[in-house]
């Protein structure tokens, strides 16, 4: 969500540039000669992008660094590949080494690594390095093992995350976060951010990326970030994007001023193929010329399901969209295409797996990590007729409904959606029919503000409150995160805020307390 599009003529012109140069990303990926490996000499530190884990399975976990002794400068890494080592130990210090092994950083994938670490016993705690043979060695990460399917897991504290534009703070929420000692971060998208508004404290690396080698920038400027490298190497994350992490308000291969399909798609696979450069993903997401597969389902014992959706590469093109509005936009019920059957977020194989995860999951909670507003958030216009952001779950009413109704008829036990993208907190009961009051609960949607983009305008979505009655809390003025702690009763969600984002420092709090009991959807305030 951006409120405000900073396009002129020269941009234009600019993007029809370097599309027309743009590298086909993954076309490279299909290379699978390795040029010999030589000893390299690194003109400084070459893990300077830190390291991270993600998708805990109950036998490993992936992990993750890239060389980068100078991250924007593709000459520092001299060799086409280098031999990484990578080490997995019980305890911080790396003593006891468990597993060891050797994989190639290969230019392709700007020499990040991605290691499936696998064959651990379930349930228990790991540390993880790389290192260079006779050179430098990375921080040491920590990650775990998921408990068996099914064992017995009485408590998950796990903290929810999302928009983290570089330009309108600093990072201060993940040192709130890695002090609150989460064992997962479940980062829900705006990653990064492609574009520039605002009032900045710091500036990215560039204008606008196109290339494959400007989103690589961007993510490696960001991964810079000492704050967000210590949320990373804290605890493995389960990871999926929105909007930003491409271009503003995209739905599938429509972009939001109307470029190329075809073009758009090079942009988009330039960016997706960035994107898994620099996040610890499964072998799965490796990028195709296709796409992308994001979507995965991670299972923790016998508590926690997660689903983490992909809002963005499957969806219809947004109802009614103009040529002046391509993206997002709040349009009214005149708009007739908002209610056709046919339209899908999550695009219908998605849809169909979700609702396979609603049929097998046996855990206690089923949570799903979604990129933006699940529940109805009904706005007049300034006509004073019903609207509806086109952006969101409010842009697809059927294809919600079709959630809700898989939900029900599953009966999957205690569902939470866990939101991002609208960078204010919302803690919101998902009813059965959403235009009925009285319509029972069927799930409950947390919403957690932005790490540092700025908030929605309070007073306008304070407002629309008394028209949503399923709505038990709003505010848009803090930045921060959600502290959840799923337990065998109750999921607590502590909404955190950081006081300030414009200053380095590290001060900040509660600023309210829900929990959800089992067995009884909707969050009360605790
Ligand atoms: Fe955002
Ligand atoms: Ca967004």
């Amino acid at each position: 969500m951006k409120r405000a599009s900073n396009l002129n003529r020269r941009m234009l012109l600019r993007r029809a540039a370097a599309l027309a140069s743009v590298s086909v990303a993954s076309a490279a990926l299909g290379a699978c000669e390795w040029p010999s490996t030589s000893r390299p000499k690194f003109s400084a530190y070459p893990f300077a992008l830190g390291v991270a884990s993600g998708d805990p399975v109950n036998d490993g976990f992936v992990i993750w660094t890239r060389l980068a002794p100078d991250p924007f400068d593709r000459t520092s890494v001299p060799a086409d590949a280098v031999t990484v080592i990578w080490e997995v130990a019980r305890d911080p210090r790396m003593e006891g080494i468990v597993q060891r092994g050797e994989v190639q950083a290969r230019r392709a994938l700007a020499h990040a690594v991605h290691v499936e670490v696998r064959g651990l016993p379930p349930g228990a705690p790991y540390w993880y390095r790389f290192r260079i043979a006779g050179g430098d060695a990375s921080a040491v990460g920590q990650a775990w093992t998921a408990p068996a399917i099914g064992a017995t897991l009485d408590a998950l504290r796990f903290a929810v995350a999302s928009c983290q534009h570089y330009e309108q703070g600093y990072f201060n929420a993940y040192d709130l976060m890695v002090k609150d000692d989460p064992r997962l971060i479940v980062h829900l998208g705006d990653y990064i951010y492609e574009s520039s508004w605002g009032d900045p404290v710091r500036r990215h690396d560039g204008p606008e990326p196109l290339s494959l080698s400007e989103y690589r920038d961007r993510h490696a400027l960001y991964k810079l970030d000492r704050s967000l490298q210590a949320a990373h190497a804290h605890c493995p994350w389960l990871v999926t994007w929105d909007d930003h992490e491409v271009d503003n308000d995209y739905q599938a291969l429509e972009s939001e001023d109307w470029q190329d399909p075809a073009a758009f798609l090079k942009r988009r696979a330039a960016a997706y193929q960035a994107y898994y450069e620099h996040m610890p993903l499964r072998r799965i997401a490796i990028p195709r010329a296709s796409g992308m597969q994001i979507y995965q389902r991670s299972v923790f014992g016998d508590l926690v399901d997660f689903a983490m959706i992909d809002n963005r590469q499957y969806r219809s093109p947004a109802a009614c969209r103009t040529k002046e509005k391509g993206g997002g936009q709040v349009v009214t019920a005149e708009c007739k295409e908002l209610f056709d059957d046919g339209r899908s977020l999550l695009g219908a194989e998605q849809e169909r797996w979700l609702n396979g995860v609603f049929s097998r999951s046996k855990s206690v909670w089923t949570v799903v990590g979604n990129g933006e507003m699940f529940s109805r958030l009904f706005q007049k216009t300034k006509e004073g007729v019903e609207g509806w952001w086109t952006d969101d779950w409010n842009g697809f009413p059927t294809a919600r409904e079709r959630i809700i109704a898989a939900m029900t008829r599953t009966k999957v036990a205690n569902p939470v959606f866990v939101t991002g993208d609208i960078h204010s907190f919302w803690v919101n009961d998902v009813k059965q029919d959403f235009r009925d009051p009285a319509s029972p609960t069927v799930a409950t949607e947390l919403v957690g503000t932005s790490i540092t983009s700025a908030g929605v305008p309070y007073d306008v979505f304070a407002k629309l409150l008394p028209d949503n009655p399923h709505i038990k809390f709003f505010d848009s003025r803090k930045r921060g995160y959600i502290l959840c702690d799923a337990g065998r009763r109750a999921l607590t969600a502590d909404l955190r805020f950081v006081e300030d984002v414009r200053t380095v420092k590290t001060t900040g709090g509660s600023l309210a307390k829900f929990a959800i009991e089992a067995g009884k959807p909707g969050a009360v305030k605790a």
